[in-house]
This record gives C-alpha cells, structure tokens and sequence, in this order.
C-alpha cells in the first residue's frame, strides 16, 4: 500500500502516514512470519541517531524515525532497519537486478535529482553516516551555478530532469503540451537539436562522475535507474560515448552504463534486502519513505 507524505505537512502529520501503513501491514496474514522492517528514506539520513532530515521534507529535520516506528505496538521486539533511498536502491539491484554479480558496482537514480549507492567488495557501502554515494552533489562544474547544498556545478543540478528540461527550454526547445523530461526525451529520439543537446549535457556531466567515481574505487559497471532513465537510448547512448572519453585508464576499460532493472520499487526491495541482513533466516517488510 502507499500513502503520501505531503511535504507541507508536519512532523506528526507525517508519521501518521507512515503508521497507516504500519497498521496495515500488521493486519496483513503474513504479519506473524515478519522478523524485520526496513525504511528506505530520502536523505540525507543518519544511521548512527535513526534519524532522518529529508531535503524535500522541511518538517522532518533530525526525525528520529527508527524510534518513532519502533515504538508503534505491532513492531513488538522487531528490529526497524534505515537506509538512505539510494543505497537501498543499490542493495536490490547487487541483490536481483543489473548490478548482479559485480563486486563493485555504482547505482545511480536520476529523476528530480540524482541520488547513487555504492556497491564494493560486494557490500553496501553505507558510509559513516548512511550517505555514501551521495553523486548528485560532487562537483562537475566548478564555476557553474550555485547549487541549494552550497557548491557550485553539482552533478544534479546539470543531469537531474529538472535540469534536462530546463536546458532544452533554453535552446529554443518548443514543448509540445507540458515541458517534462518525458517530452524532451521523445523530442531528442525525433532528432530535435535543442532536445538532443540538453540529454548529452546531462549524459556528460553523468559520465563525469561516473568516471571519477570509478577511478577512485574501480568498479566496472554503473547502473542508472529512475525517471530519466526511461528515455533509453536517448540517454544511454551518449552516457556510454562520453564514458569512454573519460574513463580513459586503461583500467577503466570495461566500465560502461546500463539500466536498472527493478523500476520504482526497487527502494522497497533494497530496504527488505537490507532488513533481512538484520533479521537472518527471516522474512521482512518495508516502508517507503520516499520524496
Ligand atoms: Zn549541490
């Protein structure tokens, strides 16, 4: 089930949300055979406390979200497992989708923003304080645009949808009904100039980090999921050609770029990944706490 998470709302409002979901689990048959829960949560997030301060959620700043969720009756001695968003994107897909077998592998969800997790020596690499992989604010600009995190150049602010969208409008693209990435992407399969254009930018800007992050931990495989993602080929193809511009070591030859597999569900399947590792042996369920 999903319940929106109003991002006006406040604090209470929205825990409230997450309890509806909670209830409903608990009545579900299979309740008795859950032994874990996991919560992937937009970030960013701090494993240490359980605690989360969502960007796109003003009234969840340092939320203790774990203890709030364990408090509720039906969790009874249940152990509730955080990860951040991506990072439990990137356990499901090293679990069950495209980054299957690799050791080392770097998952990336580019939408609204662009979130990543890591995958090394075949673990999650939470980070410190949950928040490795965090692309979306590396820098790939260094005198581009002021970024809301404070740098200038960010990744997202060059390769999110937004972005896309944004810089097609501002090469003359004349948006057919609603300007979305969607309609940028039908655009550039249609060979428009501007529409082509705004998805090599963001493809750039993506190989970029892509190969810096490959150089500096190596991996060999980098997957891409969410909305942007759909365009296919429209994103894929200049992604892989720009890769090859620079990941040029030639230990980075066999990196390259393919797409997610799970879709949009794969937070919650990353979240049960990660709750089982809790919970051994044992069946789990999950809350989505996703923008
Ligand atoms: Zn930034």
């Amino acid at each position: 089930m999903r319940r929106a998470t109003p991002a006006q709302e406040s604090a209470d409002t929205l825990l409230d949300a997450v309890y509806q979901v909670v209830n409903a689990l608990a009545a579900a048959p299979l309740w008795e055979d859950v032994r874990a829960l996991g919560i992937g949560s937009a970030g960013p997030v701090d494993l240490a406390h359980g605690s989360v301060s969502p960007v796109n959620i003003p009234a969840w700043r340092d939320f203790p979200l774990v203890e709030s969720v364990s408090a509720h009756p039906a969790l009874a001695h249940r152990p509730v497992v955080l990860a951040g968003d991506a990072v439990a994107m990137a356990a499901a897909e090293h679990r069950h989708g495209a980054a299957r077998g690799h050791g080392d592998a770097l998952c990336l969800v580019v939408s609204t923003g662009v979130g990543a997790g890591l995958i090394l020596d075949g673990r999650v690499r939470h980070g410190l304080t949950g928040n490795a992989g965090h692309l979306g604010h590396i820098s790939v600009d260094f005198d581009g645009e002021p970024c809301p995190c404070g740098a200038n150049g960010c990744l997202e602010g060059i390769a999110s949808g937004t972005a896309i969208t944004r810089h097609a409008l501002s090469l003359g693209w004349r948006p057919p009904a609603t300007a979305d990435t969607p309609a940028v992407a039908a655009a550039a399969r249609a060979g428009d100039t501007a529409a082509v254009a705004a998805f090599d930018r963001a493809a750039r800007a993506l190989a970029a980090g892509i190969a810096a992050t490959a150089a500096l931990v190596e991996i060999d495989i980098a997957v891409v999921g969410g909305g942007v993602a759909q365009a296919g080929d429209v994103l894929f193809s200049p992604l892989n050609h720009h890769l090859r511009r620079y990941a040029a070591m030639p230990f980075l030859r066999h990196l390259h770029a393919v797409p997610a597999e799970l879709g949009p569900d794969s937070g919650l399947v990353g979240a049960a990944t990660l709750a089982e590792s809790a919970a051994p042996a044992a069946a789990n369920l999950l809350i989505d706490g996703r923008r």
